[in-house]
C-alpha cells in the first residue's frame, strides 16, 4: 500500500469518525431508496377498486358511506403502522370502532346537512302536447343541493344568466321568465371578467320570478375547458345556493340544450351555437323564449350528516408539522346512479395510503410530523378542510406544508404541481430525487382543492394532480377501469419525495 493510499484511507476514516452526518446522509439515502423501491401500483390499484367499488356507494360527505369508508381508511392507517393521534377539539369526536385497544381517536367530524335524491326523479321536454321523458345521467342530473320539484313551465334562454347593470350587461333584456323555466349557460363569456357564480345566477333567476332552470355547457368550449377536458355531460354539482333563495334546477348535456333552442329537430345550422357566438362578441342580450316546455319532478330529502375527516401521524422530532392530504369523498349514489369516484378522489386516498406505509418503515423517524389527512366534504365546498384549518390538531403556524393529492389516477401521464409559499425550484428538485423530473409541469396557486383553506391560513401548499384531460370528471364512468396504474406509481414517488423533503430534510 502506497503512502498516497494511506493518507486517503485515513482521511476518510477520519472524515467519517469526525463527522457523523456523513454516515448518516448515506443511511438516509438508503431510507429514501428503500422507501420509493417499496411504492406498489398494484396496492394502490386494489384500494381504489375497494374505495369505488359498491360497498362504499361513492362516498357522500355526511352519509353512512362516509363513515363505513372513515373506518376502512382508518384501519388502513393503523395497519400501514400510523398513530390515530387523540383529538380533543374537533367539534365531535366519535369512535371509529377500531381494534380491542379502545382507541377512538384519529378522526374528526361535523354535522352537515345532506342533501339525497330519491331515484324517481323525471325530467320532461317537449312541446305542450308531447313532453318526452329524459335519461337521468346521459341527458340531466339534479342539482345535488336542488330543492324538491313538481314543476312546469315554457322554457326561456337567458344567454350565460348574467345580470350586472353596472357593467351593462342583462341577459334577460327582452324576455318575460316569470313562472317559466330559464336555461343558461355554464360559466361567462370572456369580455365579462368579472366574478359570477352559479349561485349568483340562480338568484338572478328566481328574482326575475323563474320557477326552475335548466343549465348547460355551451357547444363553444373556451381555452381553459378544451384544457380541461370539459364535455357536453351533465355533471355532479353543488349549486351552493342558500336553501331559502334556491330553486329547483338540473344540469343537462349540451345536444339536449340544442334540442331544445331548435325550431325543429335536426335544424342546421345549431342555433344554440351560434346565440353563444354573439354573446361570446357583445354583451348584448340574446334571450329569446324556446317552443319548449319543461317539468322537473323528484323529492329531495334533507338529512343532517356526520362528516368525517381520517387523521393518522407518523411522529416527528421536531416542533414542526407537515401535512399529506387527500379527499375521500365523492358524489354517492344521486337519483340510483353510482359515482365511483375512482380518480377523484380514491386514487389520491390511495396514493397517501401508499406512501404511508413507505415512510413508517423508515428508521429514524422524521424530524417534522407527518400528518396523514383523509378529507370529507371536498366536493361540497372544501367542507372537511375548513373544518380543518379552523380547529387544527397542531398550530397552523408550526406547520409547515400541506401537501394535497386530488386525481391521481388518469391523463397523459405528466404530473401537474401547484405551489404557493415555496420557492417552486424545490419541487423540480423533489422530482429528480424520485427520478420523474421530466414529467413535472410545475405552476403557481392551483384554484379549487383541499389546499385552498390552508393557503388562505398562511400555510405553504403543493398540490399534485396528475396532468392532461380527465374525460370522466364529475361523471358515473369515473371507475377503476380506467385508472393507469403507471400514472399513480409516478404520483405515488412525487408524494413521497416531496414529503421527504419536507419532514426528513427540512
Ligand atoms: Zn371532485
Amino acid at each position: 500500500m502506497n503512502t498516497w493510499r494511506i493518507r486517503t484511507l485515513t482521511c476518510l476514516m477520519v472524515s467519517l469518525v469526525m463527522n457523523p452526518q456523513f454516515i448518516l446522509a448515506e443511511s438516509s439515502e438508503t431510507s429514501f431508496q428503500h422507501a420509493i423501491e417499496s411504492l406498489s401500483s398494484d396496492r394502490m390499484l386494489a384500494d381504489i377498486r375497494t374505495l369505488s367499488g359498491p360497498t362504499f356507494n361513492g362516498r357522500q360527505g355526511g352519509t353512512k358511506d362516509d363513515l363505513d369508508s372513515a373506518r376502512w381508511v382508518a384501519h388502513e392507517f393503523l395497519s400501514a403502522g400510523l398513530r390515530l393521534p387523540r383529538i380533543r377539539n374537533g367539534s365531535l369526536i366519535i369512535p371509529l370502532l377500531i381494534g380491542k385497544d379502545g382507541a377512538t381517536s384519529g378522526a374528526m367530524a361535523t354535522l352537515v346537512p345532506t342533501a339525497t335524491m330519491p331515484s324517481d326523479s323525471v325530467l320532461r321536454i317537449g312541446k305542450t302536447n308531447g313532453l318526452t321523458t329524459k335519461q337521468p345521467g346521459t341527458d340531466y342530473l339534479p342539482i345535488f343541493d336542488s330543492p324538491s320539484a313538481d314543476i312546469q313551465g315554457q322554457i326561456v334562454f337567458v344567454g350565460y344568466g348574467i345580470v350586472d347593470s353596472a357593467r351593462g350587461i342583462d341577459d334577460y333584456a327582452g324576455v318575460d321568465v316569470n313562472n317559466r323555466i330559464v336555461l343558461f349557460l355554464r360559466g361567462k363569456p370572456e369580455h365579462y371578467p368579472h366574478p359570477f357564480s352559479h349561485a349568483d345566477k340562480v338568484q338572478i333567476a328566481q328574482d326575475h320570478g323563474a320557477i326552475g332552470y335548466l343549465t348547460a355547457t355551451g357547444p363553444v368550449l373556451s381555452p381553459y375547458e378544451i384544457r380541461r377536458g370539459v364535455t357536453g355531460n351533465p355533471s355532479a354539482f353543488y349549486g351552493q345556493v342558500p336553501l331559502e333563495l334556491a330553486i329547483p334546477g338540473a344540469w343537462i348535456s349540451t345536444a339536449l340544450a340544442q334540442e331544445i333552442l331548435s325550431e325543429s329537430k335536426g335544424e342546421l345550422p345549431d342555433r344554440l351555437h351560434a346565440l353563444q357566438e354573439r354573446l361570446n362578441q357583445s354583451p348584448s342580450s340574446q334571450a329569446v323564449p324556446s317552443n319548449q316546455f319543461a317539468s322537473l319532478r323528484w323529492e329531495t330529502v334533507r338529512e343532517e350528516g356526520l362528516l368525517i375527516n381520517v387523521i393518522g401521524m407518523i411522529p416527528g422530532t421536531g416542533p414542526e408539522t407537515v401535512i399529506v392530504g387527500a379527499h375521500r369523498d365523492h358524489f354517492g349514489r344521486p337519483g340510483g346512479i353510482l359515482f365511483p369516484g375512482a380518480d377523484d378522489n380514491a386514487s389520491g386516498t390511495a396514493v397517501i395510503l401508499e406512501v404511508a406505509r413507505a415512510l413508517t418503515q423508515v428508521e429514524p423517524p422524521p424530524s417534522r410530523t407527518i400528518l396523514f389527512i383523509s378529507f370529507s366534504g371536498e366536493e361540497h365546498d372544501l367542507l372537511g378542510s375548513r373544518l380543518y384549518t379552523s380547529r387544527p390538531i397542531v398550530p397552523l403556524d408550526t406547520t409547515k406544508a400541506m401537501i394535497n393529492i386530488d386525481h391521481a389516477g388518469v391523463g397523459n401521464g405528466r404530473l401537474t404541481v401547484g405551489v404557493t409559499g415555496f420557492e417552486k425550484d424545490t419541487f423540480l428538485e423533489a422530482g429528480k430525487t424520485a427520478g420523474v423530473h421530466d414529467k413535472i409541469d410545475l405552476y403557481g396557486f392551483f384554484p379549487g382543492g383541499d389546499h385552498v383553506p390552508f393557503k388562505e391560513a398562511g400555510v405553504p401548499t403543493v398540490t399534485v394532480v396528475s396532468g392532461g384531460v380527465h374525460p370522466h370528471f364529475h361523471r358515473p364512468t369515473d371507475t377503476v377501469e380506467t385508472i393507469d396504474p403507471e400514472i399513480l406509481h409516478t404520483v405515488a414517488r412525487y408524494v413521497l419525495a416531496v414529503t421527504w423533503g419536507q419532514a426528513y430534510e427540512p
